[in-house]
């Protein structure tokens, strides 16, 4: 068995964006930012944990010297969906009054994270805020945030691997899969759920 298909056994159902098609994508969005930003230094903020695999892959298809800090906001905890309260869990380690930042998301669901995390940027005064998401459930959409740019648009389905996860694992799948209802069913079990 390989590698792959062992991660595929335990808790994937179906592969929706393979490791390829990630990094073709992340690499045009690179290269747009690298035109976008030409002269200027962003600050790009990632927000985690999610973000964390693409803001990698994203910087690093970039030319454009840039400068990178992370928030953390609480979103779902064990649950699928999105509660809308959010809460700061970590915040920047620096001013960005003046700056050009360029915020850099995992998903955008309901768009509620998103838009309280920007509430609370554009009150710090930044030169520009830009928006770039590695995916957007467009379905879902429940309020009409800024998302400049958008690496793949899904269908509405719990999505796990390349940074996402369901109960803090599957992250270090190396691409967007889908997760196995009977995975959430014996994760519930398990908790006593
Ligand atoms: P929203 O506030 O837009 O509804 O939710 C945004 C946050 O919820 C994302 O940053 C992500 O942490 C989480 N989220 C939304 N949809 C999914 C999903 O399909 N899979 C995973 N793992 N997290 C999701």
């Amino acid at each position: 068995m390989s590698w792959q298909t062992e991660r595929r056994a335990a808790g994937v159902s179906k592969i929706l964006i393979t490791e390829q098609e990630l990094q073709r994508r992340i690499y045009e969005l690179g290269k747009e930012l690298d035109a976008h930003y030409a002269g200027r230094v962003p600050l790009m903020i990632g927000v985690l944990n999610g973000a964390v695999a693409f803001m990698t892959d994203l910087m690093m298809a970039m030319t454009t010297p840039v400068e990178i800090d992370f928030m953390a906001v609480s979103s779902y905890g064990p649950a699928t969906r999105s509660s809308g309260v959010v809460r700061i869990l970590k915040d920047l380690n620096q001013e960005i009054e003046g700056r050009d930042v360029l915020v850099v998301e995992d998903i955008v669901d309901s768009g509620l994270t998103l838009q309280y995390l920007l509430d609370v940027l554009r009150r710090r005064n930044p030169a520009s805020i830009e928006v770039v998401a590695l995916l957007r459930k467009e379905s879902r959409a429940a309020v009409d945030v800024q998302v400049d740019r958008v690496g793949f648009s899904i269908p509405d389905e719990f999505v796990i691997g390349y940074g996402l996860d369901y109960a803090d694992r599957y992250r270090n799948l190396p691409y967007i899969a889908v997760l196995d209802p009977a995975a959430i069913q014996s994760e519930a079990e398990t908790a006593g759920v």
